[in-house]
């Protein structure tokens, strides 16, 4: 479990060193998308399960409990997210292709009270119960939840995660203190990136759409991410079949979303404006923007839209693509 600190975290860090002793039994962490809250959660319920934090709030890092909670092993530690309800059931005895759930379930919420209803392996310890991200409790685990909330067991902690607050119920909002996380500035992101030794961090900072996180994710892997562009840079030439096993590869939710913005820039380049994300690109998409049928490129952008809410569904994903890119080439004359 990864505690790494990032230097935009540190006034959040503070106010709630600040109120440590006015603790609430809930935490609701929210903030833009692609900050680290989730590791900002990790790095505050290790430090509160810590045995000797250090006086600016940080775990100590080698204490019983700290070797515990880098093993993934704490035992008063839970993290709810959807992932967890697929691992419960072996993709071998249900058949069906793995799925990424979407929604964190009511069972997973039940399965809860086991664990509240323990009290902690430690002497005076607390219980920490992270839930990433808190929008997707749906209706029935929402309320669920609320009655935990409603009736917090003794030294429990609850710290809830979300990018979208506005799906959360008021009442479970109106349970938690909110801390709204700030995002970094372009320039503190730039110096973060390049610290990382990211090189072109400004490209990949764009290109992700100015998350810090992101941007070094894809920069990781920016091999596979160039192939995007580098084979819709083609036009009418792109080979729909052979591109579309290569785009499958990368997972049907980063395909249509490298799509989606590589066609976004392309009706902003047909349009007279500036490419947003693939800043590097700008004179194949003036090409290509001479040659495009900006109407049948305007539907193809809803149609690919709606591939990507789709993207969880795993059937015939190559196939999809192929029928994607096909109709991609066709949208150039000439
Ligand atoms: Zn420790």
């Amino acid at each position: 479990m990864t505690s790494q600190r990032y230097p935009w975290h540190a006034s959040t860090w503070q106010r709630l060193q600040q109120s440590r002793a006015r603790r609430h039994h809930a935490l609701l962490l929210r903030g833009k998308q692609g900050i680290a809250k989730l590791e900002f959660a990790n790095t505050l319920a290790q430090s509160l399960l810590c045995q000797s934090p250090a006086d600016d709030g940080y775990a100590c890092g080698h204490c019983v409990s700290c070797s515990w909670f880098v093993q993934n092993s704490h035992p008063d530690y839970r993290l709810l997210t959807p992932e967890q309800e697929d691992a419960a059931e072996p993709a071998a005895a249900s058949k069906k292709p793995a799925r990424k759930s979407t929604q964190i379930s009511v069972a997973q919420i039940r399965e809860l009270a086991g664990f509240l209803e323990l009290s902690s392996h430690q002497n005076d310890g607390l219980r920490i119960v992270v839930i990433h991200p808190a929008d997707a409790l749906n209706q029935t685990s929402a309320n669920a939840l609320l009655k935990m909330l409603e009736e917090p067991p003794a030294d429990v902690i609850f710290i809830l995660v979300t990018s979208h607050p506005q799906r959360l119920l008021p009442t479970i909002m109106s349970r938690c203190q909110q801390l709204e996380m700030p995002a970094p500035s372009e320039a503190e992101t730039l110096a973060w990136l390049e610290q990382q030794g990211i090189k072109d961090a400004q490209y990949w900072l764009a290109y992700s759409g100015g998350s810090p996180l992101s941007a070094a994710e894809a920069a990781a892997g920016s091999d596979k991410m160039q192939l995007v562009p580098a084979r819709l840079a083609l036009g009418q030439k792109l080979d729909p079949f052979g591109s579309a096993s290569e785009f499958a590869a990368l997972g049907m939710e980063e395909a249509t979303t490298a799509l989606q913005k590589w066609l976004y820039d392309l009706v902003a380049v047909s349009l007279g404006a500036v490419p947003r994300y693939h800043v590097r690109d700008s004179a194949a998409l003036q090409a290509l923007g001479k040659s495009v049928d900006l109407s049948a490129l305007l539907t193809f952008q809803r149609q690919v839209d709606e591939a990507r809410r789709s993207a969880s569904h795993p059937l015939n994903n190559e196939l999809q693509l192929e029928h994607l890119l096909l109709q991609y080439s066709k949208l150039f004359s000439g």
